[in-house]
């Protein structure tokens, strides 16, 4: 039933799916996009004022406009759209004032006062037309320092407001997904330093691996030119990218310092401290009006490829020459988005320096996804490590064969008790172990010795410590319980070997002994024992006299025959 249920529900998926995209064409059901696809680029028919307004344009040109005038351009708003429509076009790095009618209905750029720097970034100048807007003149002026986006117009927009952000996504397609999936990875990246409590461990390598995904997804949502549809901060929409530009060399060079150990570093806070003065001048230029940060973006992408070289240099010398593994695998990784970035920087010059960061997005993800892996591993091996360490050290505290602390774990317990006061110290020792091996093996040996903890532990291992500090040696050390309750534990316990002696096939009792530190006695701990061992051989001499009773059948044999003998 089961088993019909989940491929009932998967023939039922499928075939909702493919109706909703089969059936509309069968039945013949009205399109809701109602504009066709002629009518969104509003781009054909564009006059020029360098010109004289005389010849027709097709968008997106580049205009030979001189460097102080603004480029200028006219059309006709179309009169086929309703009101409400958007007239849109990508600013690339230019202030925008677009006129309808001779009434200016957008302006942003041209007000210095407005916002730092010399020019905006890359954005969308969106205009909503009024019904009275129709088969009006408009008129675009887009000004900027930059000299590759002067004189430049890209395509004009025309539709509906819903279809402007079907076409806004159409721009990149799948390039979208990059800038959300490398933030996500990134706010990922820093909950798992923080959940798996890696600061403890005092590597930051994965924290600084996760602010540069967040650096770098900043970067390419802002090159999205899609930022203006989740913020109206204008700031923040058109700068990031710039921004990101400069500082994000700056996190991949702490997480190396963090995650490759390496023998030579030569210039690793040289390079740091180079970019950090790049940005710093970069952001000075740009905010006393000297140069853009458009102009000094190409200082900023230099040092990312010269540190680049740098650590590619230092891994093939760190890999080649020290065999160092971790070097090479971040070589390899680097190599990725070098690779992407060689593409992205032709890529770039071949478009005329208007698109940007897209092969990047790739390479970028490569290289944290890879990374992130390498870094997962290293965690795990370090885990492995401490685990195995803790366990180490466990047992060479532990006796292998009961589990009870060793003489080590006894001396080091021993030096610990800096106040005696109300310590007991109960000590015991199989008696006539000597016999037991020799008479019945070496197996029953180690039994006698496991029953002992045994009875020990189950008396004892509530209130106090157990030590096997011999062969058939054990310590109890209690603190903080009276006298007269050990004496009753004592009672109890010999009760439990009497009846282990019962089970067994030859003699078991143990001489006890047992003492309470006591101030007027005892210098300290280790004479509170040292009364408590002679107390202990004052109790075995009385069972040391006594001839075991039991023995193995063919040893009783032998013995009967020797006494007949006699
Ligand atoms: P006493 O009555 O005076 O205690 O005499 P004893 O025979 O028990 O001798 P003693 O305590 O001096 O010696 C302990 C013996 O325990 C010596 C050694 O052969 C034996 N022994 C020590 N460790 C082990 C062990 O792990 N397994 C076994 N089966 N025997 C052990
Ligand atoms: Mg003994």
């Amino acid at each position: 039933m089961k088993k019909v249920n989940e491929i009932t529900f998967f023939i039922l998926i499928a075939a909702i799916f493919i109706s909703t995209f089969v059936l509309t064409d069968v039945l013949d059901m009205p399109n809701l996009y109602l504009i066709d696809i002629e009518g969104v680029s509003f781009i054909d028919g564009w006059t020029w004022k360098g010109d004289g307004y005389k010849e027709r344009y097709y968008l997106p040109h580049r205009f030979d406009v001189e460097k102080s005038e603004p480029l200028v351009i006219k059309n006709t708003v179309p009169d086929h759209f309703p009101a409400g429509s958007v007239i849109a076009l990508k600013a690339n790095v230019q202030s925008v004032v677009i006129k309808i009618d001779g009434e200016t209905v957008y302006d942003i750029g041209n007000d210095r006062s407005k916002f730092m720097g010399r020019d905006l970034g890359n954005y969308w100048a969106v205009v909503k037309t009024q019904s009275e807007h129709k088969g009006k003149e408009i008129e675009i002026s887009l000004f900027s320092h930059r000299a590759a986006s002067h004189g430049f117009a890209s395509e004009v927009f025309i539709g509906s407001e819903s279809a402007f952000y079907g076409y806004l996504f159409a721009q990149h397609g799948l390039w979208n997904i990059f800038p959300p999936i490398i933030f996500i990875l990134g706010v990922m990246i820093i909950l798992t330093f923080f959940f798996l409590g890696m600061y403890k461990e005092k590597n930051l390598s994965l924290l600084y691996l996760g602010i540069y995904a967040l650096l770098m997804s900043n970067w390419f949502l802002g090159d999205s030119e899609m930022l203006q549809l989740f913020t109206a901060n204008t700031y923040y929409a058109t700068r990031i990218a710039y921004l990101m530009t400069l500082v994000s060399p700056i996190p991949v060079s702490l997480y190396i310092r963090e995650a490759v150990p390496m023998k030579k570093r030569f210039f690793d806070d040289f390079l740091i401290g180079l970019i950090i003065i790049n940005t710093i001048v970069s952001l000075g230029l740009e905010h006393s009006g000297i140069l853009g940060l458009s102009d000094t973006v190409l200082v900023a992408v230099g040092l990312i490829s010269v540190m680049c070289v740098y650590y590619m240099a230092i891994f093939i010398i760190e890999s080649v020459a020290y065999k160092n593994e971790k070097a090479l695998r971040e070589l390899k990784s680097l190599s990725v988005i070098f690779i992407f970035a060689v593409a992205e920087i032709i890529s770039y010059f071949v478009n005329g320096q208007i698109v940007s960061s897209l092969y990047l997005r790739i390479g970028v993800l490569i290289y944290i996804v890879l990374v992130l892996i390498y870094q997962v591993k290293d965690y795990r091996e370090r885990r492995r490590i401490r685990v195995e360490k803790e366990y180490y050290e466990k047992m060479a505290y532990t006796d292998a064969m009961t589990g009870a602390g060793n003489r080590a774990r006894f001396m080091e317990d021993m030096d610990m008790i800096t106040k005696p006061e109300k310590v007991i110290i109960v000590l015991a020792d199989i008696d006539r172990m000597k016999y037991i091996n020799d008479y019945f093996g070496h197996f029953s040996g180690d039994k006698a010795i496991i029953d002992t903890y045994n009875t020990l532990n189950t008396n004892f291992g509530h209130i106090g410590r157990i030590y096997r500090i011999g062969g058939d040696e054990f310590v109890v050390i209690v603190e903080k319980i009276n006298i007269n309750e050990i004496y009753a534990i004592i009672k109890n316990l010999e009760k439990e070997v009497d009846l282990i002696d019962k089970e067994s096939e030859y003699d078991f009792s143990i001489s006890l002994g047992v003492a309470e530190y006591d101030v007027s006695l005892d210098e300290d701990i280790h004479a509170t024992f040292l009364r408590v061992d002679h107390s202990m051989y004052e109790n075995k001499k009385k069972h040391r006299t006594a001839i075991p009773a039991k023995m193995p059948d063919n040893q009783r044999m032998y013995q009967d025959k020797t006494h007949n003998d006699h």
